[in-house]
């Protein structure tokens, strides 16, 4: 441009200049406004961020607040919680604890209730039935192959049950048979996990009341392998039919008893008891004394005979009875007795639950000749008898330790002074041989005729309680001589306890059903207060 001035006049180029001027300005003017523009544009967007700015600081703020607000309101409620949690705490606490004091209430009633049935129980002079549940064993499925075909099924599925600790329940359904659900009440059932202590821990009162005057009997009933022996002795050992003493939690009855009986009479004064053991075997409606001395000294089982005394009473003459000072001289005997009952030749049974198996300790104490025995338990008269009695009596008899059962010959009754008489009490212990039905067994020959025998000693003990129940004038003990036997304590003085013993299985339901009935007929029998008998006829009391 400037190049292209050269040759022109100086108004010209002034011109040119001028308008070049002109129009830099305008541009510059343009420029100017544009950023003006620019700039108010930045301002407003400025404003604008700025106040949106301070809105999102106030929502921030607001929405703040509010999140706050939820929080203390989730944390109050925490607390709440918490504290209602706290209260369901104590509540929880404050019912566990009154569920306790219920339990142990309902446990103290049930006691009483169970006191006031056993007075009830003693009152009608009814016989005590307690029922134990034996646990399912290995042999139970071994001992398949000698059920019957038609028994085979469902061999060790469980049908009897402990309901609770007085009721048996029989649950069974088995297909194209009618279902069986019936329950039976007892003084006592245990179920297959009670032990040993817990069964003798019911049976120790009646020691109490044996010291105390009474006749006491306590028997085994079940079929084959229920654990009647396992009750009353213990397990039995291969090599040692007897107990062994080895484990004593497992002892049973017998032991536990005797030791019992020794525990109460050293309480007493020292010489004012002694005990007599007797152990009678009766097998094919024989009795047998287990503890009867050749002259030798060996021991060999004698067939002895039951009769009925001038009294009444039945009673075994030339029974062997052995003096014993302690528990462990009596285990010792009676297992002699034992041993020779497993090996008698004469007596081929290859399970000793073919026989019946009465164990007798008799106690015989000494009392005053005026007293009535009511209260010769009195502190007074066991001190005048230490004075008195600590008498020739249990020395003498420790030197002649066999005695027989004529008790006039007895060098123990011919002791009698004028102020003195004796009174004896008995604890006869029952093993009883198995109640399982004949034909069900498959047995033949020898073992059919033990198994009849048996049966019909059962069923005549059946038919005595049946009698008593009904308060015949006759009751048909003389039909067996277990019965015959048993005569004083099923029938007359004598505080019976009947152990029913139970296999639980399916395969036995026919024999369960059965000693459940027995057991069910054995406690509807009212024999009349025991004590009555002894007291003076009622036309003398008026
Ligand atoms: P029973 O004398 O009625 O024929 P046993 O007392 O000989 O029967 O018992 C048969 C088997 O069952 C034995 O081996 C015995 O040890 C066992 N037995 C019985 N009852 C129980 C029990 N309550 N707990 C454990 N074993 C038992
Ligand atoms: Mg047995």
């Amino acid at each position: 441009q400037y190049q292209g001035l050269s040759g022109r006049s100086t108004n010209e180029v002034l011109q040119l200049y001028s308008v070049h001027g002109q129009q830099q300005t305008l541009q510059r003017k343009s420029v100017i406004t544009q950023l003006h523009r620019a700039i108010q544009r930045l301002k407003r967007d400025l404003k604008s961020l700025h106040s949106f700015a301070l809105e999102l600081s106030k929502e921030f703020q607001h929405q703040c607040k509010t999140y706050l607000y939820q929080v203390l309101t989730v944390v109050q409620r925490i607390q709440l919680q918490n504290e209602a949690m706290q209260m369901f705490q104590l509540k929880a606490f404050d019912l566990e604890q009154s569920l306790q004091e219920v339990t142990e209430r309902y446990e103290k009633e049930k006691h009483k209730r169970r006191a006031l049935h056993n007075s009830l129980v003693e009152l009608r002079g009814n016989i005590r039935v307690h029922c134990r549940i034996r646990p399912l064993l290995p042999f139970d499925t071994a001992a398949r192959h000698t059920v019957a075909q038609d028994r085979q099924r469902n061999f060790s599925e469980k049908v009897a049950y402990a309901a609770d600790d007085e009721t048996v329940l029989v649950k069974c359904n088995r297909p194209g048979h009618a279902s069986i659900n019936k329950t039976f009440q007892f003084e006592r059932v245990y179920n297959a996990s009670e032990s040993q202590d817990t069964v003798f821990a019911d049976v120790a009162p009646l020691l109490t009341s044996l010291l105390d005057g009474y006749n006491v009997c306590i028997m085994a009933y079940g079929q084959t392998g229920s654990g009647k022996t396992y009750t009353m002795l213990g397990p039995q050992l291969e090599k040692n039919p007897a107990f062994s003493t080895e484990n004593e939690s497992e002892l049973g009855i017998i032991p536990r008893a005797t030791q019992e009986v020794f525990r109460l009479i050293s309480e007493k004064p020292p010489g004012s008891y002694w005990v007599e053991v007797s152990v009678v075997e009766v097998y094919n409606n024989e009795i047998f004394d287990l503890l009867a001395k050749e002259s030798c000294g060996r021991v060999y089982g004698v067939k002895r005979d039951v009769v009925t005394t001038r009294e009444g009473k039945s009673d075994v003459p030339w029974l062997t009875y052995e003096t014993v000072e302690n528990a462990s001289e009596f285990l010792h005997l009676v297992n002699k007795g034992l041993q020779l009952r497993a090996r008698n030749p004469t007596l081929v049974h290859a399970h000793s639950s073919r026989s019946h198996l009465v164990v007798t300790l008799t106690i015989t104490t000494i009392v005053p000749e005026d007293n009535t025995g009511i209260s010769w338990e009195d502190e007074l008269i066991s001190q005048k008898l230490n004075k008195e009695v600590s008498c020739a009596v249990p020395q003498k008899i420790r030197e002649n330790k066999s005695t027989f059962s004529s008790r006039a010959s007895s060098p123990a009754s011919s002791e009698t002074t004028e102020k003195q008489r004796q009174i004896k009490t008995k604890l006869q212990l029952v093993d009883l041989a198995g109640s399982e039905c004949v034909g069900m067994s498959g047995a033949t020959g020898a073992a059919l005729r033990e198994t009849s025998f048996i049966n019909r000693s059962l069923s005549a003990l059946a038919d005595v309680l049946g009698a008593i129940a009904e308060q015949r004038a006759h009751v048909p003990y003389r039909n067996s001589k277990l019965t015959h036997l048993l005569q004083d304590a099923v029938g007359g003085d004598a505080k019976l306890l009947v152990m029913l013993c139970i296999s639980p299985e399916q395969k036995y339901l026919t024999e369960s059903m059965q000693s459940l009935g027995f057991g069910t007929r054995a406690r509807q029998v009212h024999r009349g207060q025991v004590k009555k008998k002894n007291l003076p006829v009622l036309s003398r009391a008026k």
